[in-house]
């Protein structure tokens, strides 16, 4: 015998419901003995709680729930029997919602709901259900019969989750399917207490039902169908990358339902397992797939993690003081002062130090429970050597669950490194001696962050998901995007790194697509965007979405954007960007990024701020770290003005060459800026923290290379014209260079502790002597680089080189996170 459940999302709508006749069709035809539970529509028993409530608070709103309730099933008679199916059924349907209607308005009268009307209430949707079903299968020539569980399955009269006589309950079913040989369709959830009085097992209680009918029959197999492909390794609300469990052990099962998992319904567990039953959860809507198989049969090979769960609302309450501390029965005095509330506890944490033990339990039940805790230790309260009861609320307990866990050491490190690595703080930890459950109690806001970066971790280790966050898409921000657009399969098939930008924003729009925005068509979408850009709300959004390894890129200049830094940075989220503001304006602000990126552990790059995509920053930092001495950074650091001292050879006019790279767009319009040295003060400030050295803006000595004529000029034209007036000057300074077998460079100079920027003569024996084009060269003197000094040189500048640097980083971020 099989005995077969149907939940509510399977029987939600009448088409859903001829597919379900298909397959029980081929059970049927096959000669399979088998028996179907059924839950009520998808929907109902909701809308039956729903219009009770309203009937019990004087609502006449629960008339018009009531009449979609009739009309739905009418409906359904309508769309799936004919002739005398329909006949035989119409009239007790008609029948039973007079009796629901009549019920309602005894509610609406009397207005009051009790649990033990309630339950007799949502019988209805059970019995109305699996009443229309056992007459479509009669009607598609299976030799089906109606059975109303309350007729086998028998309790307590808890109402509202009723306890359930198991000796009765299995006499009866034995008895009843003895004498009834054809098909019993029965209604899940439902059952009776002495006298017959309606009662249910708790919501999703069919699961329970066809797991009693089982039990009692002895039966080979049970099937669970449900809407999704089985027991999946996390919630797939909530994970999307979830998939199928193949197998697991009926323990395993428990502590993922308990947990959580709404896909069985905890005590399910138990009659199967007594009996040793398999389980089969399986898809209505991919009947071929196989599902996931719960035994007792341990696959020693199976993951050491099967599944993550979660249970969103609990409120933790913290028992502490010096009373506590060696006194035996303390817990047992807690614990039964809870339990003679009827307080469930979900999760008990004591440190060895003894000091306090935390305990979580339904929000609802928080006040309670301190009220019950605090009059058992009234006295040690009023001598004050214990604490008042302290609740913490609005936290979810995440826990990863598999039997092997037991075997295998590592799996806690890694659980607390992937909330670690996500900025997710732990509040309180248990695991449970048979070391099948680890819990975690988190921030509520974290549970979808800490399910996801779980998941990952366990998972999907060879695959990576990154969020990006994206401001500025100007010249640099979209030849990263066309980047990241091109690497993404290579990314993909190599690495398993998937990146999404989640978060794009220019000046004006912003634009958020939690499923990654499709980056072939970034402009268009970013264009159409409704949100006008604020930094202040897309931050916020940003962590309002608190996705799992969340990057931050700024692609801007913007001081605005640069003055969020350390909010972004206190959030766990890391940054990576090519704005030089945030690194080079005051040392202390530097300072303060510098602390709360490391201790909240997450990166904060900024490789890119100086030499673009050239490896100055990591170089000098793993100098710095193995151990060498820095004795002298010189560095030829800003393409335009090393375009212009490579370019300014003997016969030549300095004014022309200055004008040329301007043309050229190797200068900003107005050369002066280039000239007069800001960018590469701001380039040796940032060299200089990173050694260690509190450099400020006004330490850095810069010798002017303009004459004070052309920095005095008004106009960018008048510039011009006192530039060739200094032509001579320009070309005394190349001559006297040249007198001397050197050339000119504009070298940033950092040595101990003074910082200079100005134009030097160097000679061949230097690195800066053969330098071309608009190349960047650092040249890095330490005390192992002493006779021939590490050179860094390549383009430093450009968007290509520096996109590039930016998306070099966010993948050494995501290596890091992962
Ligand atoms: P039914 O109506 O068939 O009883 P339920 O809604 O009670 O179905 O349970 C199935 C739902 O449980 C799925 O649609 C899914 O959203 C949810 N669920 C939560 N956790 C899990 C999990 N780990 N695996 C599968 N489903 C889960
Ligand atoms: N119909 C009931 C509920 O919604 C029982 C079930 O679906 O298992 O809780
Ligand atoms: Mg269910």
């Amino acid at each position: 015998m099989k005995v077969l459940k149907f939940g509510g999302s399977s029987v939600a709508k009448p088409e859903r419901i001829r597919g379900i006749v298909d397959i029980l069709k081929g059970y049927y035809t096959k000669g399979e003995k088998f028996t179907v539970v059924f839950s009520a529509f998808g929907g109902v028993t909701d809308s039956l709680i729903e219009m009770s409530t309203l009937a019990a608070k004087g609502d006449e709103a629960y008339q018009e729930h009531f009449e979609a309730f009739a009309a739905r099933h009418t409906q359904a008679v309508h769309e799936l029997l004919d002739g005398e199916y329909r006949e035989a059924v119409l009239p007790e349907l008609e029948r039973n919602n007079e009796v629901l209607k009549n019920l309602l308005y005894g509610v609406f009268l009397v207005r009051e709901a009790s649990k033990r009307t309630m339950d007799y209430v949502l019988s209805f949707g059970e019995r109305s259900s699996a009443f229309i079903i056992s007459h479509v299968l009669r009607q598609s020539g299976i030799n089906a019969a109606y059975l109303d569980a309350r007729r086998i399955v028998k309790t307590d009269k808890s109402f509202g989750s009723a306890r359930v006589d198991f000796k009765l309950t299995y006499q009866k079913i034995r008895a009843h399917y003895a004498q009834n040989p054809d098909v019993q369709v029965v209604t899940g959830f439902v059952a009776s207490a002495k006298g017959g009085l309606t009662t249910t097992l708790g919501r999703g209680g069919s699961d329970y039902t066809a797991a009693l009918i089982a039990a009692g029959l002895d039966a080979s197999v049970i099937e669970i169908w449900t809407d999704v492909d089985g027991v999946l390794t996390a919630d797939p609300r909530k994970v999307k990358r979830a998939f199928t469990i193949p197998t697991m052990t009926y323990a395993e099962a428990m502590e993922m339902s308990h947990f959580g998992a709404k896909v069985i319904y905890p005590p399910t567990l138990q009659p199967a397992l007594l009996k040793k039953i398999p389980l089969y959860i399986k898809n209505t809507f991919n009947p071929d797939f196989i599902g996931t198989l719960i035994s007792d049969h341990v696959d020693p090979e199976a993951t050491a993690v099967k599944g993550i769960s979660s249970i969103s609302h609990v409120a933790l309450l913290t028992l502490s003081g010096s009373g506590l501390f060696g006194v035996p029965g303390t817990a047992a005095r807690l614990f039964s002062s809870l339990a003679a509330a009827g307080i469930n506890i979900i999760l008990i944490t004591q440190g060895s130090s003894e000091h306090a033990i935390s305990f979580a339990v339904q929000p609802s039940m928080a006040n309670k429970a301190r009220k019950r805790v605090e009059e058992a230790f009234e006295y040690e309260i009023s001598m004050k050597i214990i604490n008042p009861v302290k609740i913490e609320e609005d936290l979810s307990v995440v826990a990863i669950i598999g039997e092997n866990m037991r075997y295998q050491p590592g799996i806690s490190g890694r659980l607390f490194q992937a909330l670690g690595k996500n900025g997710i703080n732990a509040v309180a930890i248990a695991q449970g001696s048979s070391e099948l459950n680890v819990s975690v109690v988190i921030n509520r806001s974290d549970e979808a962050k800490a399910l996801n970066a779980l998941h990952e971790s366990f998972f999907l280790s060879d695959t990576k998901e990154l969020h990006l966050f994206m401001i500025g898409v100007g010249l640099i921000g979209s030849t990263l995007i066309n980047q990241i657009r091109a690497q993404a399969g290579y990314l993909k098939e190599t690495r398993g790194l998937e990146i999404k930008v989640v978060g794009m924003a220019n000046s004006r729009k912003m634009l958020f697509e939690e499923s990654g925005i499709d980056l072939e068509q970034w402009q268009d979408s970013l264009q159409e965007a409704a949100t006008e850009m604020d930094p202040a709300i897309f931050i916020g959004k940003m962590k309002e979405l608190n996705l799992s390894n969340t990057i931050f890129v700024d692609n801007t200049a913007s001081s605005k954007v640069a003055a969020f830094y350390e909010d972004i940075l206190d959030s766990s989220i890391s940054i990576s960007t090519p704005n030089k503001i945030a690194v080079s304006s005051g040392f202390v602000q530097y300072q303060r990024l510098k602390a709360i990126a490391a201790k909240r552990g997450v990166q904060f790059m900024y490789e890119t701020n100086v030499g673009a995509g050239l490896p100055v920053i990591s170089t000098l930092n793993d100098l710095i770290i193995s151990g060498d001495r820095i004795l002298r950074i010189e560095g030829v650091v800003s393409g335009s003005l090393s375009y212009i001292f490579n370019n300014f050879k003997p016969g030549m006019r300095f004014s022309e060459v200055v004008r040329k790279a301007q043309e050229l767009g190797y200068t900003e319009p107005d050369p002066r800026i280039d000239l007069n040295g800001l960018d590469v003060r701001r380039k040796l400030i940032i060299l200089a923290r990173e050694t260690g050295l509190p450099l400020e803006a006004e330490d850095v000595a810069i010798s002017p290379v303009l004459p004070e004529s052309c920095r005095q000029a008004a106009t960018v034209e008048s510039f011009f014209s006192e530039l060739e007036a200094a032509d001579t000057y320009f070309n005394a300074l190349l001559q006297e260079a040249e007198a001397n077998g050197k050339v000119l460079r504009m070298v940033g100079k950092l040595e101990g502790s003074s910082a200079t920027i100005g134009l030097q003569q160097v000679g061949s024996d230097h690195p800066f002597y053969h330098l071309s084009g608009s190349d960047n060269m650092i040249v890095f003197t330490t005390e192992r680089y002493k006779e021939r000094p590490l050179v860094v040189r390549g383009p430093g500048a450009g968007a290509e080189v520096t996109a590039a640097g930016v998306f070099a980083e966010i993948i050494t971020i995501g290596n890091y996170l992962g």
